[in-house]
């Protein structure tokens, strides 16, 4: 439960002075719905309004603050387009303020003739003479208090002004209340950071330029903060799955001796590596927590059955949990291949097994006929019971979140932990492997299996349809096969859909019957079919949306075409690019793109030309981009950073998950002073998930 001490923080922003119903719409949208998010709102910039010069000494355009009498006012004519001037004067010079459209009886009280005035805004210089269009502030001499000296601007949305944006995260701030100290005090006195609310208000009332750059004093205290309460929160997941007592589970050697035995290929040394690290874990009583990392190719799927393997051995069950049927479906295939004539019995349960077969295979899950069960989440349902599952491979892990794998530990026999071994192909930095898998430990496959040939990657216009047409006529006569991707846009699946289906029309008058297509919103049957018919060389082109069949093993495929490839994520291409090359034949990868390139645009595109490294990639795509996008912000399963920023930031991880680790080592269930403290820090982040895994306090 949320101390009560934060309960200020999460007010809604509809309960801050001037905020009504529209104002909130529009926060909502720039920043959130609480005060709490309105704090995290940070500002970009200051504007400085502490010049106050004579008229006189105005020799450049600069924002000022200046004391000024009133002159005559000059009203244009009702109709006209000229704007209302408003002649003023000190004693050294004269300037006009300007305003177009104003409210006539407003600027009227707002300026008497022969009163004296403070202005401040920006004064411009136009034909040798000062002017100023619509200043920020007028206000009567004794009411100086109401101009700030300095103001933060904010990142702002339609329907709020740069003021108002200021006044209301200014309220934001009042009602934030001290919090008690949870860093360790000899690290805020080594890096010289303030304490918490102080560090808040120098972000939010900063006196120099310099303090409103991520890197100040103060916001790298409040984004130590952020990563500091991610990094707990991932602690102590990890502790907690580490906890549990495992099974200790060796490899006897039958089965796995006989599968490498009967490989038609060595392992690579990363996946010797890899699988000699799970082997260490399984060994262990505690529960495996690892994650393989490897693009696609590097032949993750043999290491995860030699995972499985060891579990079978031991005479208990294993299972993959993969995000698709298409990708289950392959999945079943390959291991069934491999395993051949080893007596171990492989089953697959997805969404469509129904009525007797399924409660035939449910019958032999219970009873351990089956040794390893494939599927997709169906396989964890609640009537789905094991005789003993004692390990789980959760293939494309970057699909599912912390908390489904959490779930997955209630499948395995009371009181003792589950083995789990996550597998992505989607490589990220370094520096984010930590923030985003920090519950686990790492095994890399940063080596491809032999034999490979480098995919010959060009980069072309859109408009050059005709030749790229042209082009794939001379592969498909030479025996080649064609996956042809669609423009991903954004949020929108029937638009995909649309283009999708546009380009294989399109194709079809060409090509005839021999292209096809796989979308989204088809029955898994007929896009099994497509799939197999592409596969068996019934069709040359297969166009299909997006990544939804990124697993897929087709060998003969050799050209890959992407549309409007500069929507794609770098990831993403790389993961697409992926499928082809599996072969002996040469393959080639086409990356369109559509009408106007930004200049950073066209050096993403240029960095899948230069390498295939999916981890070189990564960290190019991070320099490039944020690391939101690099991540996807439709994963599931990231944190969501609010005051940091991992371009900004990355040096603080290892700093904080250090610390995270030495404070729970010595205080487990954050029980003391400090670990108190830190329990609001987790609430205050909204790192809830990790809370929950404490003993009350
Ligand atoms: P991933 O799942 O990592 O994308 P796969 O496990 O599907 O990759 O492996 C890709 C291809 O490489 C498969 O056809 C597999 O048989 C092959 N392969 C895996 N390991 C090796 C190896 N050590 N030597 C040669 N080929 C391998
Ligand atoms: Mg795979």
């Amino acid at each position: 439960m949320r101390p009560e001490i934060l309960y200020p923080f999460f007010a809604e922003t509809g309960s801050l002075q001037g905020v009504g119903p529209r104002i909130a719409a529009s926060l909502e949208k720039v920043a959130g719905n609480r005060i709490l998010d309105l704090l995290w709102h940070m500002p970009v910039d200051i504007i400085d309004r502490r010049a106050g010069p004579h008229l006189a000494d105005i020799k450049f355009e600069q924002i000022a603050t200046i004391e000024i009498t009133v002159g005559k006012h000059d009203v244009a004519p009702a109709k006209s387009r000229k704007p209302y001037r408003v002649w003023c004067h000190d004693d050294t010079g004269k300037i006009q303020l300007i305003f177009f459209h104003p409210r006539r009886d407003y600027i009227g009280k707002l300026l008497p003739e022969g009163e004296k005035r403070l202005i401040s805004g920006k004064i411009e210089i136009y034909n040798n003479q000062l002017q100023m269009s619509h200043p920020d502030y007028i206000v009567p001499l004794q009411n100086r208090d109401e101009i700030p000296d300095i103001e933060p601007v904010y990142p702002l949305t339609a329907g709020i002004s740069g003021k108002v944006m200021a006044r209301i995260i200014g309220e934001a701030v009042k009602k934030a209340v001290p919090l008690p100290e949870w860093m360790d005090q000899s690290l805020i006195n080594r890096e010289g950071w303030p304490g918490w609310i102080e560090a808040l208000k120098i972000a939010h009332h900063p006196r120099n330029a310099e303090q409103v750059t991520p890197n100040s004093t103060a916001r790298t205290r409040l984004a130590y903060d952020e990563i500091l309460a991610n990094q707990l929160a991932l602690e102590i997941v990890r502790k907690q799955t580490k906890k549990k007592k495992g099974r200790i589970q060796k490899v006897r050697g039958t089965l796995i001796d006989k599968l490498l035995k009967q490989l038609p290929y060595s392992l690579t040394g990363a996946q010797v590596r890899s699988f000699d690290e799970i082997k260490k874990d399984m060994e262990q009583p505690s529960a495996m927590v690892r994650l393989l990392q490897g693009d696609v190719g590097s032949g993750k799927t043999v290491v995860a059955l030699l995972a499985m393997l060891i579990a079978v051995e031991n005479g208990t069950q294993a299972a993959i949990l993969a995000p698709t049927e298409i990708l289950a479906r392959q999945h079943y295939k390959t291991l069934n291949e491999m395993t051949d004539g080893l007596g171990v019995k492989i089953a697959i349960l997805t969404g469509r097994d129904k009525g007797k077969s399924r409660q035939a295979l449910l019958d032999d899950l219970v009873s351990g006929e089956i040794d390893i069960l494939i599927g997709t989440h169906a396989i964890f349902q609640k009537d789905v019971i094991y005789k003993n599952l004692s390990m789980a491979v959760i293939d494309e892990q970057h699909r599912f979140g912390v908390e489904q794998r959490i779930n997955l530990f209630s499948k395995g026999e009371e009181g003792i932990g589950m083995d789990i071994l996550a597998m992505t192909a989607t490589p990220i930095p370094r520096t984010l492997t930590l923030t985003v898998y920090g519950d686990m430990d790492v095994s890399r496959l940063d080596e491809k299996p032999p034999g490979r040939k480098p995919v010959d990657t060009r980069v072309m216009a859109l408009s050059k349809i005709d030749d790229v047409v042209m082009a794939a006529k001379r592969a498909i006569n030479n025996g080649a096969r064609i996956y042809w991707v669609c423009p991903l846009v954004e949020e929108s699946e029937v638009l995909d859909l649309a283009a999708a289906e546009e380009r294989y029309r399109h194709l079809c008058q060409i090509f005839g019957d021999k292209v096809g297509l796989v979308h989204g919103k088809m029955k898994v049957r007929e896009k099994d079919d497509v799939m197999a018919r592409f596969a068996a060389g019934e069709l040359d082109i297969l166009v299909a949306t997006t990544v939804i069949e990124v697993g897929v093993d087709v060998p003969e495929a050799t050209v890959m075409i992407i549309e409007h490839a500069e929507r794609f994520g770098l990831s993403q291409l790389h993961q697409l690019r992926g499928r082809v090359g599996r072969g002996a034949d040469k393959s080639s990868c086409l990356l369109l793109y559509g009408a106007a390139l930004s200049g950073n645009a066209k050096a993403r595109l240029n960095i899948m030309r230069e390498t295939e490294d999916g981890f070189i990639i990564a960290e190019e795509d991070l320099k490039l981009r944020g690391a939101g996008e690099v991540l996807g912000t439709r994963q599931s399963g990231l944190p969501k950073f609010r005051v940091a920023s991992l371009e900004d930031h990355h040096a603080l991880i290892s700093l904080a998950r250090n610390d995270a680790r030495l404070t729970l080592e010595h205080d487990p269930d954050l029980s003391s002073e400090r670990g108190k403290n830190l329990r609001i820090l987790l609430y205050l982040f909204e790192r809830d998930e990790g809370v929950k895994y404490l003993k009350s306090g």
